[in-house]
C-alpha cells in the first residue's frame, strides 16, 4: 500500500477572537463561585502568573495542588491590590475599606466592607486592623456621619522599614515571600491591646496574615529574632530573619 502523503495542517486564521470573561458570584457561606474563559494571551499570561505565585512549603505542605493553586490567586489578588498605581501612599493604596464599630472591638469585632456591605469574617477584620489606615468617623444613630477624626497609621512607615529590614520578607516558617507581599502583624494582636512597636511587628504575607489570625496561631519573637509558631495541636515551627537588624535599636 502506497503511503499517503499529507500536507501540513495549516490552520485558519480565527475570525472571531475569544473575549476573555469572567463571571462569579458569592455562595451562601461566603466562598466565590466562577467561571471564566481565557483567550491563549490571556491564558497564557495567567498560567504565568499562577507559576510565579504559587509556593511550595516543603515536605510539611499538606495541600493538594488546587489548593496550592487556589493560595496563588489570593497572593496574586493581594499583591496587585498592594502595589497597583492609583492614588494613595506607597505602602496604603486605597484598596480594602471597611467600618467597624469601636465598642465590638473588645469581643468579636463587627465590621463591613464598604464596597458591598457585606459582613467581614472577624478573623479578617483582625488581619486589617493589624497594618491600616485608620479613619475615625462618628455617626448619629442612623448613620449618618456628623464628625471625622484624624487618620492615622496603624504601624508608621519608619518603622515598618525597621521591621523589614530585620525580617527581609514573610516571617511564616518555609515562606520566602519578599516585603513587597507583606503586612505587619502584630504579636500581640492589636485589638488586644498589642502594642506597635519592634518587638511584637513582625512581616507576614497576606495569605500567612490571614491564616495566623484565622486559625489563631500562637506566635513569639525570641530577643534574637527567631520566630516560633505553635498551633493548636501542639505543632511547632520556627523561621531565622532573612534581613540584617537595624545597627541601633529603634
Ligand atoms: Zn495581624
Ligand atoms: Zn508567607
Amino acid at each position: 500500500m502506497a503511503p499517503t502523503s499529507r500536507r501540513p495542517h495549516r490552520q485558519r486564521p480565527t475570525t472571531h477572537r475569544t473575549r476573555p470573561r469572567l463571571t462569579c458570584t458569592r455562595a451562601g457561606d461566603g466562598a466565590l463561585l466562577g467561571r471564566f474563559i481565557l483567550d491563549d494571551a490571556a491564558a497564557t499570561e495567567f498560567e504565568k502568573a499562577l507559576r510565579n505565585a504559587v509556593t511550595y512549603d516543603g515536605d510539611n505542605d499538606t495541600r493538594t495542588h488546587p489548593q496550592r493553586n487556589g493560595d496563588a490567586i489570593f497572593d496574586i489578588a493581594a499583591f496587585y491590590n498592594n502595589n497597583h498605581t492609583g492614588d494613595g501612599t506607597r505602602r496604603h493604596l486605597p484598596h480594602i475599606s471597611i467600618s467597624a464599630d469601636l465598642t465590638t472591638l473588645t469581643d468579636t469585632p463587627i465590621a463591613i466592607n464598604d464596597d458591598d456591605a457585606r459582613l467581614v469574617h472577624p478573623s479578617c477584620t483582625d488581619t486589617y486592623l493589624c497594618d491600616c489606615i485608620i479613619h475615625a468617623i462618628l455617626r448619629d444613630t442612623n448613620g449618618t456621619p456628623h464628625s471625622y477624626g484624624r487618620s492615622r497609621y496603624v504601624v508608621p512607615r519608619k518603622l515598618f522599614r525597621q521591621i523589614a529590614t530585620r525580617d527581609g520578607g514573610c516571617r511564616f516558617p518555609g515562606c520566602d515571600r519578599n516585603i513587597r507581599h507583606c503586612d505587619a502583624h502584630h504579636i500581640q494582636w492589636w485589638r488586644h491591646q498589642g502594642t506597635t512597636e519592634y518587638t511584637n511587628l513582625v512581616l507576614l504575607c497576606s495569605r500567612h496574615h490571614h491564616l495566623v489570625h484565622h486559625q489563631h496561631l500562637h506566635l513569639k519573637l525570641l530577643p534574637n529574632n527567631e520566630l516560633h509558631v505553635t498551633w493548636h495541636n501542639g505543632q511547632h515551627q520556627t523561621s531565622q530573619p532573612r534581613g540584617a537588624p537595624p545597627k541601633r535599636k529603634p
